[in-house]
């Protein structure tokens, strides 16, 4: 019985939704990364909510985009936090968007957890989706598994979920950027 629940548990690292929710997590964070701004307007958020998938009301207003602008600056902080402070802004997020955790299933997607009504402001949303997600990584002590892409020219943030913790990049460009740069050096110094 161990044996079967350690071989499980080497399979699944977090529940599904709750690493869709990292990822979006990390991928909202990485819109105002580098001196870029990829949600200037309504447009930009359409497309970042469409893409990740996100449903409920929106408000499609300036009100809607600065408070998403600011759970960004929020979110990017924990990155910089320990367990601790982690835990901590977890609470205080769960706290401010009056958490109540639901198992729903709709559009195509089996049970998962919601936690905000759908009609709750977009940004709050987005935060307990977030803090519920961060929750699971402070439970099971995986806070090393946010990271920074280990390129010099990128501070993009990254979650790595790889079962042997592997993922140093926040994305393929950057990976092979690298890759490149570190063959042309190895063949420099060869010739
Ligand atoms: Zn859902
Ligand atoms: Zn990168």
């Amino acid at each position: 019985m161990t044996l079967l629940l350690a071989g499980i548990r080497t399979q699944v690292l977090f529940a599904h939704d709750a690493e869709v929710s990292l990822n979006a997590a990390a991928a909202l964070v990485n819109t105002g990364r580098g001196g870029r701004e990829d949600l200037p307007d309504q447009d930009a958020l359409d497309g970042f909510i469409a893409h990740w998938r996100w449903t409920g009301d929106r408000g499609r207003d300036q009100a809607e985009l600065d408070g998403v602008h600011e759970l960004r600056s929020r979110l990017a902080r924990v990155w910089e936090m320990t367990k601790d402070e982690a835990a901590e802004f977890v609470n205080a997020e769960l706290r401010r968007g009056s958490a109540l955790p639901q198992l729903v299933r709709h559009d195509g997607w089996d049970y998962h957890l919601h936690a905000t009504p759908p009609e709750a402001p977009l940004a709050s949303r987005m935060a307990v989706d977030a803090a519920m997600a961060f929750a699971d990584v402070i439970r099971s002590d995986q806070m090393e598994r946010l990271r920074v892409c280990a390129a010099d020219d990128c501070d993009d943030v990254l979650v790595d979920l790889s079962k042997n913790r592997s993922r140093r990049f926040c994305s393929l460009t950057c990976a092979n950027r690298v890759n490149v740069a570190a063959y042309r050096h190895r063949r420099a110094t060869v010739e």
